[in-house]
């Protein structure tokens, strides 16, 4: 929900002066009458009030204390508010804390950082805050507080709600993060209140930080329950989700136990070496010393700045970090999958715990420096999931400080990842103790050859990176790892999951020939990966590969890919405080360009909008931005974002390209042909301008209209290139990133086949070529059915080509032909996927 700000919406009546509560019960109570008698809240939230005070201190520090209900009281909110109360004798609050001004909170929604920050500022003045507290004209505390508003925080004691069922975990891993995100995203689609107990412990459902402090583990039996307004079809909501996660937990696992019970295949020493075993992370062998990386306590130096001044660093910091947390689940989605991407969301989800904002402020009200106070209420928390020695919380505690010491390089740059600063120089297999998501990504691989961590698991956020960059990597070594002195030398195996210590001069060749028979191997397969994707009757595909950066091309082309068909530059917008300019945008595309070696290159012009949101560009809130101004609408409506792509692009055609064809230019979210021929206009006179060649121009097909009307605007430009992720999410009407929905968009849907064939016609009669670069291009019975039904081109993620094109180069057309056709002729997105196994080349 929307933060529904409280500006000029505090009326004198929510104000009482001159208060004299006995207690401080009384004084909640007190301003609990108030935002009652104000329509703001149900009654019963002044008992959620009281048991708040309970778990966490809402004394801010300068005699103003917070008091607020519970999180999963929040639908007690009728609507947000605030009651102040006087005291000008003050209420001891807790022992020696008295508040004068009780700030009582209702709000329903997250914005508590937008009324501390008021109240800190209110603080910095403190004249004027001593005032307040003896103020006789209400309008002085009006004035003073007439502006946002707030919300609450977690965990409350044990009774079940109306509605309820018991489930037992069957999750092998137990709760962790990425599942315990979509129960909470499930439950919050309703504003009836839903609780998990296990035992006597309850939390709230919709609150991250609450859930995996339950701890859950693999068969520990949970009541979940409900009530209010929706309880009923809430309840059904959350259980529809708890219960569809269990399979991808369990296939997670099983892959990942999988990988664990082929050690066989790592590399056998001749000698009998003194190892320490864990858990295979990332296959490979690494030879060299060791080097311990002593788990270095991040020293935060404890500066004072004003008030205002540490909030809006700290504010600044979070919406910071939960952009780029945002940007990368998206890159990670887009490149990885939605599993991987999980890591960020789920993340991005602890940043909103509001206890972690309201420690951070109390500490910055009592006069410590904001960086200092954000370490010490992240370590307060993560210290607290440690304590309760569950496996499974304290990996949540490692992802909360991950998370933490993202924002705290947001708030001082120079506290950035210090652990690593005493490598040495030559390359060493990294022995640490566990390394964060963040920690791992920034290795030094020129230093670092190996990894090897007293904890973790193979699925754990450090051994899905290290297996992206391809660094070896054992987890779960155990304590026994960091008692190894600095320098010992040893070989790494990867695959088996064994760090091999003191190794001879024989296991060093040993190690050393196995390496190069690896390699061998390797290139044998990239060779092969490296051959095109020509059917056995003779028909090529063109295989491309979705790229967004420069530095990403060599591994693209290392797969397999002989172009990039689509470089989505939404991206380059992402993630950073300002708009690229044109310089910085041609330099961009020249080194992508430059790094194709000409091979083609399809350039798509900014899609944002949708699911792709750049706060620094401002626009206006949509209620439903899928269908508002996205992609082609808003780069009509903002020509200052237009015209700087198109000259940076044509700039870039001009220097590197004189053929004209390794360049493409392909514009998102084309509907009607208006917007086209605006488009190819304003191309044609950018290119005048700069005396730049004509580049191809083509559009996506993503929004049925533009499949139907194929016929009509392949007339206009060069190429189709279909945008299945949207397309199947416009004519299935499926949000493509909905909790429980998204599992049903299938872009092998007739409906969807259909439009595809649509648009296959509607190119062919005016000789244009049509490629796919959604997500199904990348499944190989997807690319065999898309080949049938006459797509030219496909262009997936990089690590989707080698399946894809071994696929095709076991199949014939007309057999793929045949195929297409059959699945145009089926009922339901089921009925195609069965198709599989009657094809050559496929799975049964
Ligand atoms: C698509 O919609 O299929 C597509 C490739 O574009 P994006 O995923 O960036 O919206
Ligand atoms: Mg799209």
């Amino acid at each position: 929900m929307a933060p529904e700000t409280l500006t000029a919406t505090l009326p004198p009546d929510l104000v009482r002066l001159n208060a004299r509560p006995a207690s401080k019960g009384d004084a909640i109570g007190e301003a609990a009458q108030l935002l009652i008698a104000a329509g703001c809240i149900d009654p019963a939230y002044a008992d959620s009030m009281l048991r708040r005070e309970a778990v966490a201190n809402t004394f801010l520090g300068h005699g103003v204390a917070i008091p607020h209900g519970m999180v999963e009281d929040r639908n007690l909110v009728r609507r947000n508010g605030i009651a102040i109360l006087q005291v000008p004798q003050g209420v001891e609050w807790n022992p020696g804390q008295t508040a004068q001004l009780v700030v009582a909170i209702a709000a329903q929604s997250d914005s508590h950082l937008a009324v501390l920050r008021r109240l800190t500022r209110l603080m910095q003045d403190e004249a004027r805050l001593t005032g307040l507290f003896t103020a006789t004209d209400p309008s002085a505390l009006l004035a003073a507080l007439n502006e946002d508003q707030p919300s609450a925080p977690p965990s409350a004691p044990g009774r079940d709600l109306a509605e309820r069922f018991e489930w037992v975990v069957d999750y092998p891993t137990g709760l962790h993060a990425r599942p315990a995100t979509a129960w909470v995203e499930a439950a919050r689609q309703s504003t009836a209140r839903v609780q998990i107990r296990h035992g006597d412990q309850v939390a709230d459902a919709k609150a991250l930080v609450a859930l995996l402090q339950l701890g859950l583990r693999a068969g520990d039996s949970v009541v979940v329950s409900a009530e209010g307004e929706d309880a009923v079809a809430a309840l059904a909501r959350v259980r529809a989700t708890i219960t569809r996660l269990t399979a991808r937990e369990q296939a997670d696992a099983a892959a990942a136990a999988q990988k664990a019970r082929t050690p066989t295949r790592g590399w056998t020493p001749p000698g009998a070496l003194p190892a320490v075993a864990g858990i295979p992370a990332s296959p490979g062998l690494a030879i060299g010393p060791i080097h311990v990386l002593q788990s270095a306590e991040l020293t935060v130096p404890d500066q004072p700045v004003s008030l205002i001044e540490g909030g809006n660093r700290l504010h600044e910091a979070l919406t910071l970090t939960r952009q780029h947390l945002k940007a990368l689940a998206d890159d990670t989605a887009r490149r990885l999958g939605p599993s991987e991407a999980g890591i960020f969301t789920a993340q991005a989800e602890l940043l909103n715990d509001t206890d972690l904002v309201t420690v951070a402020c109390q500490l910055m009200v009592e006069g410590h420096g904001v960086a200092w106070s954000w370490h010490q209420a992240v370590e307060r928390t993560a210290n607290g999931l440690s304590a309760l020695d569950n496996p499974v919380l304290a990996a949540r505690a490692a992802d909360l400080r991950d998370v933490g010491q993202r924002v705290l390089a947001r708030i001082d740059p120079a506290l950035r990842i210090g652990s690593m600063r005493d490598l040495p120089d030559t390359p060493c297999i990294l022995v640490a103790d566990d390394l964060s998501p963040s920690d791992t990504a920034a290795l030094d691989m020129g230093r670092v050859i190996g990894l090897a961590t007293a904890q973790g698991g193979p699925t754990s956020h450090t051994a899905i990176l290290a297996r992206t960059l391809g660094l070896p990597a054992m987890v779960a070594g155990g304590g026994a790892l960091l008692g190894l002195a600095n320098g010992t030398p040893a070989v790494l195996d990867g695959q088996a999951g064994r760090l091999h210590l003191t190794p001879s001069d024989e296991d060093v060749a040993s190690a050393r020939a196995w390496i190069d028979r690896e390699q061998a191997r390797k290139a044998e397969e990239e060779a092969r990966r490296g051959l095109p994707a020509r059917t056995r009757d003779g028909h090529e595909v063109e295989i491309g590969a979705n790229v967004n950066r420069p530095d990403q091309v060599a591994m693209a082309l290392s797969q397999g890919a002989e172009s990039v068909g689509l470089m989505r530059t939404e991206f380059l917008f992402l993630e950073r405080a300002e708009a690229p300019g044109e310089d910085e945008q041609f330099e961009t595309y020249r080194t992508m360009l430059e790094a194709l070696d000409g091979r083609p290159l399809i350039v798509r012009a900014l899609d944002i909008g949708g699911d792709k949101q750049v706060p620094h560009l401002q626009l206006p809130h949509e209620e439903n931005p899928f269908l508002g101004v996205r992609g082609a609408r808003l780069l009509l409506r903002r020509p200052d974002l237009l015209d700087t792509q198109l000259r940076a692009l044509y700039r870039a055609a001009k220097v590197r390209d004189t053929s004209g064809h390794a360049l493409s230019i392909m514009f998102p979210m084309i509907t009607a042909l208006p917007e086209v021929q605006t488009l190819r206009a304003a191309c044609d006179r950018i290119r005048a301008e700069l005396d730049a060649p004509p580049v191809p121009l083509g559009i996506m097909v993503e929004v049925p209209a533009a499949a139907i009307q194929a016929d009509v605007l392949a007339r206009h430009v060069d190429f189709f290139s279909i945008g299945t992720n949207d397309l199947t999410q416009y004519a299935l009407a499926i949000d493509r990133q909905h909790p429980e929905l998204a599992a049903e968009a299938d872009s092998l849907h007739p409906a969807v086949l259909r439009l595809i064939r649509l648009t296959v016609e509607g190119a062919e009669r005016h000789g244009r070529w049509v490629g796919v670069c959604g997500g199904i291009a990348g499944d190989p019975f997807g690319a065999a059915l898309l080949t049938g039904l006459g797509v030219r081109e496909l262009s997936m993620t990089p690590r989707d080509i080698p399946g894809v094109k071994d696929r095709l180069r076991a199949s014939d057309l007309s057999a793929l032909r045949d195929a297409a056709r059959r699945a145009l002729d089926c009922e339901t997105a089921d009925a195609v996927r069965a198709l599989d196994g009657t094809l050559e080349g496929g799975e049964a």
